[in-house]
This record gives C-alpha cells, structure tokens and sequence, in this order.
C-alpha cells in the first residue's frame, strides 16, 4: 500500500510485469515498422515514463517528440478537449505511433489522433499502457495495449493524482 495525498492505493502492475509487457509490445511494433523508421508522438505529462521505458526497448531507427493535451483533473474526466501543443515535427508521410499512458473515455486520444490525421502521416497508430474497455465513450481502435484494466483510479508509472503520485515503478490502484 502507498499513500498519495489524502488517498491510499494498493499495488495492482509490479515493475517486472510492466517491463515485460513493454518489451513483447516493443517487440509487436517492430514487427509493424522496424523498417518504417517510425516517429513516437508521446502525451506529456503522464506518458513520459512509458515513453522513455518503451522507446528503450526498441532496436531499430525511430525517433521521439512530445506533445500536450491536457484534459483531465483531479479524479473525473472533465470531457473536456483542449488544443494540441508541441508538435515540432512535420509528420506528413511518416509512420506515426501515439504513446499515452491511460485511455479512459477515449476522448483524449479520439480528438489527437483526428488532429494528427489532417497532417496526412503514412500510417497513425497507437500506444497505451493501460486501457479502460468499460469507459470507453467513443470508436477507438487501439493497436498496442499494456494492460486492460477495469473502470478505477490509478497512479504511479507515470499516473498522477493531482500531480502527486508519477514516480513509483509499480502501477497502484484506489484502494477505498
Ligand atoms: P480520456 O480522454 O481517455 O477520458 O482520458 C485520458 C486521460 O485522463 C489520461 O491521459 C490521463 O491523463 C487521465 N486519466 C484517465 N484515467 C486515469 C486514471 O485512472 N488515473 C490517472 N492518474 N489519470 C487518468
Ligand atoms: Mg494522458
């Protein structure tokens, strides 16, 4: 059990499953695009962990730049979509691969990825360590998952709660 702020979670990933989770989707991408010399588009601030565990696990030429979308506070989704910043890149005709931490309602990553698809890329995928099937809220192909989790609160790896909470190794679960 770890304590972040006023709640408690209890340990649901240990860092050695995660990490062999990542290396068979690392694994699974090169398969896709070793020979695609792929671009990673990694979700700041949540994916920046998975992002940097992931990109290390790759062994063929690819390349990493970060972007920002905010639209999550506290413990509710607000729903709220915010714009794109970052993107320092010109994606039209490369092999893009979206890195997110967590998708939820899918809404966050549904709104990206139609961002990223008027740039014209060869090919747009995604990337997620963690996925919630019973929140999804919209029609979201997602082509690497972690894990597959149920509809609760998680921190650690990366997830924050209100900011706290992004350093453990393991991935923690609401334990109340
Ligand atoms: P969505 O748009 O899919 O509803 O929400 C995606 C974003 O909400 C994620 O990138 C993440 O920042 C946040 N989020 C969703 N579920 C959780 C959770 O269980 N824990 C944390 N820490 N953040 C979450
Ligand atoms: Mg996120």
């Amino acid at each position: 059990m770890i304590q972040v702020l006023d709640k408690h979670f209890r340990k649901l990933f240990s860092e050695s499953e995660i990490q062999e989770r990542i290396t068979k989707m690392a694994a699974e991408i090169k398969a896709d695009l070793g020979d695609k010399s792929p671009l990673f588009i990694a979700v700041l601030n949540g994916a920046f962990i998975f992002a940097a565990d992931l990109m290390r696990a790759m062994d063929f030429p690819c390349e990493i730049t970060f972007v920002k979308q905010s639209s999550y506070q506290g413990m509710d989704s607000s729903g709220k979509i915010t714009q794109l910043i970052g993107l320092d890149r010109d994606i039209k005709d490369r092999h893009v691969v979206i890195i997110e931490d967590i998708v939820d309602s899918g809404l966050t990553m549904y709104h990206l990825r139609d961002q990223l698809l008027q740039q014209n890329p060869a090919s747009l995928r995604i990337a997620c360590c963690t996925f919630k099937p019973d929140a999804l809220k919209c029609p979201l192909k997602l082509d690497y998952v972690g894990f597959e989790v149920s509809n609760l609160f998680l921190v650690g790896y990366g997830l924050d709660y209100d900011g706290y909470g992004r350093q453990y190794k393991d991935i923690y679960v609401l334990a109340e």
